[in-house]
């Protein structure tokens, strides 16, 4: 059981922190509505007392004090759940808004931001020394969040999932305690954080691999009638048996207001020059899209090319998809048709849109699944369903609708013996695209779940850390 903070908590808290730590309640106005807003409208909860520290043992004393008093905790990193994952109603809520410092040192190639960054700080700082590394491809998402699920981007084909860059963290776990958790100290945390870190407490450093990122790069998005549907897939599965690891495509289905109906546009990516690009994207471009804006651009712009698309504000839920690697065309027709009808039905959810994720995955499954907690490797292709609207009354009907196309993909490849909740090693739905609720594995974490629940009895036994994919201690 935990419980909401009181006043005088509120005032026995302050009494204890720097001042350099500012806490913010209801009564602070327009301060603390901002301190409340999340990415998605329908995420926004009353916190009790929000804190903004800009120190690592400011955060210590903040998860102590919630420890000691069994309080409703959350932290607060880029915003972006949109279970309300990062927000609490009546709790404490660490806001890591104050903590977005990243420095890059070049000898060495790594990239330490501080747990409140966004992705855009740390590509901006990392280009700036001819540096990239695996990151979100919507640039206002948090690092906090996306790199302790996993963290996929246009750069795993080349290096992996985030967190296979990750090469040490400071966190501060559920005693207060500050610990630095790499592949040489405090190793059981580190294997932890790395895919089910939200469990395990504050991440308020991530120390990451950057890699050589001199040239610009090619990306856009390619816009198609539906018909040229079966077709695009078609493509993508040829290329996707000799896959380039420098090239990625995210095929979503969408609505733009200036198209008559909905629309399949291939993001594509390629990190090298225009006439390799051109060369790799030959065969999808020769089936005559409608619009073209791919071009060369610095790599700290390419993840800012969603951000149009990925506004804030309006009610939003994302769910996870998966399908199996060679994609089933008629499949994917069905699920397009699926879209197209829905988004015809009810125009409030225009906005929606459903993505598929190609990207050549050998190096993400070079890295064993039992070398850490992230569990979603394995020959599928990651998908995404991100709904939005305006009526508050549908909340349930539109989760509903997203659960539902979930299901259909998730029986599609049980029923095609290309998964086994009982028996397969990996998770099917990626992580950090999951939401409470959603019709998802009993292991989240497929083979890892059993050691993660070992640690958390280690770690966290009173689960002070529980919103995102919880993960139950295992009592002894
Ligand atoms: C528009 C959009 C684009 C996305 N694109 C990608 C993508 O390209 N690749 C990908 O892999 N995923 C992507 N995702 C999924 C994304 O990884 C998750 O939504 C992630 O949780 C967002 O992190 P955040 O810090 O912005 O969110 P928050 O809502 O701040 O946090 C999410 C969860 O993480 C916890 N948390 C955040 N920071 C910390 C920290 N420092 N220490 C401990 N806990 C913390 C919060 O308490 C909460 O439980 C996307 C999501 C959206 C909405």
């Amino acid at each position: 059981m935990r419980y909401t903070i009181t006043r005088e908590q509120i005032k026995e808290l302050a009494a204890q922190l720097d001042p350099s730590t500012r806490l913010f309640t209801s009564a602070d106005g327009q301060e603390y509505e901002k301190l409340i807003a999340r990415w998605a409208d329908n995420a926004v909860r009353q916190a009790g007392v929000v804190a903004v520290p800009v120190a690592y043992e400011e955060v210590s004393k903040l998860v102590k004090f919630a420890s000691d008093n069994k309080l409703e905790i959350t932290v607060r990193g880029g915003g972006h759940s949109t279970g309300g994952c990062s927000s609490s109603e009546g709790g404490l809520v660490i806001d890591l808004s104050g903590m977005r410092n990243v420095s890059v040192d070049k000898d060495s190639k790594l990239i330490t931001a501080q747990g409140g960054a966004l992705w855009e700080d740390v590509d901006n700082a990392a280009i700036e020394k001819g540096l990239a590394t695996v990151g979100g491809t919507v640039n206002h998402t948090g690092i906090g969040g996306l790199t302790l699920g996993g963290g996929l981007g246009w750069l795993t084909g080349l290096y992996g999932t985030v967190v296979d860059n990750l090469v040490s963290a400071k966190v501060v776990i559920a005693n207060g305690s500050l610990l630095t958790a790499s592949e040489n100290e405090n190793t059981d945390l580190f294997w932890a954080i790395r895919g089910a870190g939200h469990n395990f407490g504050v991440t308020v450093e991530f120390t990451l691999q950057g890699h050589d990122q001199t040239n610009e790069v090619y990306a856009g998005g390619v816009v198609f009638t539906p018909d040229k549907l079966i077709a695009i897939i078609d493509t993508l599965n040829a290329k996707m048996k000799s896959p380039d690891p420098k090239a990625g495509i995210i095929l979503v289905f969408a609505s733009p207001p200036t198209m008559p109906g909905p629309v399949v546009v291939a993001n594509v990516f390629y990190n090298g020059d225009q006439a390799a690009a051109e060369e790799c994207f030959d065969s999808l471009f020769k089936l005559g899209p409608v619009v073209n804006t791919a071009k060369m651009m610095p790599y700290n712009h390419v993840n800012g090319l969603f951000n149009a698309m990925a506004t804030h504000g309006r009610r939003k839920s994302i769910k996870a998809i998966t399908l199996t690697d060679h994609v089933d065309a008629e499949f994917v027709q069905e699920l397009f048709d699926n879209y197209a009808q829905k988004m015809k039905e009810n125009p409030d959810l225009a906005m929606t849109f459903m993505g598929i994720e190609f990207y050549d995955v050998t190096k993400l499954n070079s890295v064993p699944i039992e070398s850490m907690a992230f569990a979603n490797r394995g020959l599928y292709r990651a998908g995404i369903i991100g709904l939005e609207w305006t009526d508050a009354q549908k909340d349930l009907e539109n989760r509903a609708w997203g659960r539902s196309i979930q299901d259909k993909c998730r029986q599609r490849i049980i029923d095609s013996n290309q998964y086994s909740p009982e028996t397969t090693k990996t998770a099917l739905e990626y992580a950090n695209y999951i939401e409470p609720g959603d019709l998802v594995d009993k292991r989240p974490f497929g083979i890892n779940q059993r050691r993660l629940e070992i640690l958390k009895q280690k770690f966290d036994p009173d689960c002070l850390f529980h919103k995102t994919t919880p993960v139950v201690p295992l009592k002894n």
